[in-house]
């Protein structure tokens, strides 16, 4: 099979000429395309992965992968947090962050603001299993560009600030910056967290060292660059950048994550610590 190309019929393809790679699942057939006021979305019925969302033809969410994702953009801060009660997801808007967030018993308030309502109702239609925490009574999920929320929220009032969002371009692009960096500082509590998806340490390098320093230029005390395997993501090796405001990066609640009360596919705090081990390579580009 090697060299084939691939028939358009029977696989769908992320190419990425930027960083030269491209990504390919097969599929059985597309089964929605919705173009919202903000952006383009697809889902595919794939052979092997389940269903396969894209946004803007970037992959996004399969049923078969998404755990690995969304258990490392919530548990590594919340049980990195010394007591977590007041979460707001910006993005998230398949809701697979969110219900991970919920597992956490300590947790009073869960917000999630995505700006494009689309996503979320096509996720409830094919993937129900990420939405069944949407009705938990500590939830709130609105629809709003996180930009927008962030800069009027109010002071010192949020423990976890999660950034699940798209790559920064289109509607996500504002999420990057120093703007966004500096409200997200204001409005956090003391010994506050933001964890940001912080792209591919392989093929993103550029702008990773860029949203790490645009973080501390805006106010924040301390970082600390996650690594997970991410399979449909470009490189399929990606990162979580949590910034911390006021003081260090925490060390992990290590006993409280051996002692979870609920089950993780991917996520331990054996894994936690492991994700913090950063190659050579990323230890001398953050110094540089
Ligand atoms: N959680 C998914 C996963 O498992 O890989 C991928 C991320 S999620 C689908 C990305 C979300 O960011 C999209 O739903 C998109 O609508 C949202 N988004 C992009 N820009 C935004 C903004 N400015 N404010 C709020 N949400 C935004």
């Amino acid at each position: 099979m090697a060299g084939q190309s691939l028939d358009p019929k029977h696989w769908v393809t992320e190419r990425n000429d930027d960083t030269g790679n491209a990504f390919s699942l097969e599929i059985k057939q597309k089964v929605q395309e919705v173009t919202s006021p903000f952006q383009h979305i697809e889902v595919y019925e794939t052979t092997k992965f389940g269903y396969l969302m894209l946004i803007d033809g970037f992959t996004m969410v399969s049923t078969r992968e998404n755990f690995i994702y969304h258990e490392m953009m919530s548990h590594p801060a919340l049980f990195t947090h010394p007591n977590p009660k007041n979460v707001v997801i910006i993005g998230g808007g398949d809701c697979g962050t969110l219900k991970e967030v919920l597992k956490h018993p300590g947790i009073e308030q869960a917000t999630q603001i995505d700006i494009d309502e689309q996503v979320t109702r096509l996720s409830e239609e094919y993937f129900p299993e990420l939405c069944e925490s949407n009705n938990d009574p500590r939830a709130s999920i609105l629809f709003d560009d996180g930009i927008k929320f962030m800069a009027e929220a109010l002071p010192e009032s949020i423990d976890v600030i999660i950034v699940d969002s798209t790559d920064p371009v289109g509607p996500g692009e504002g999420l990057f910056n120093h703007a966004f960096y500096q409200s997200c500082v204001k409005a956090l509590r003391q010994g506050g967290l933001l964890v940001q998806q912080s792209e591919s340490p392989l093929i993103h390098m550029p702008l990773l060292k860029d949203m790490r320093q645009a973080m501390l230029d805006s106010g924040f005390a301390d970082l600390q660059t996650l690594l997970f395997p991410q399979m449909i993501y470009p490189s399929g090796w990606w990162s979580c950048t949590i910034a911390s405001k006021g003081q260090s990066v925490p060390i992990m609640r290590e006993a409280d994550a051996k002692d979870r009360p609920f089950e993780t596919l991917y996520y331990s705090e054996q894994v936690h610590a492991g994700a913090q081990a950063l190659p050579p390579f990323m230890k001398k580009a953050f110094e540089a």
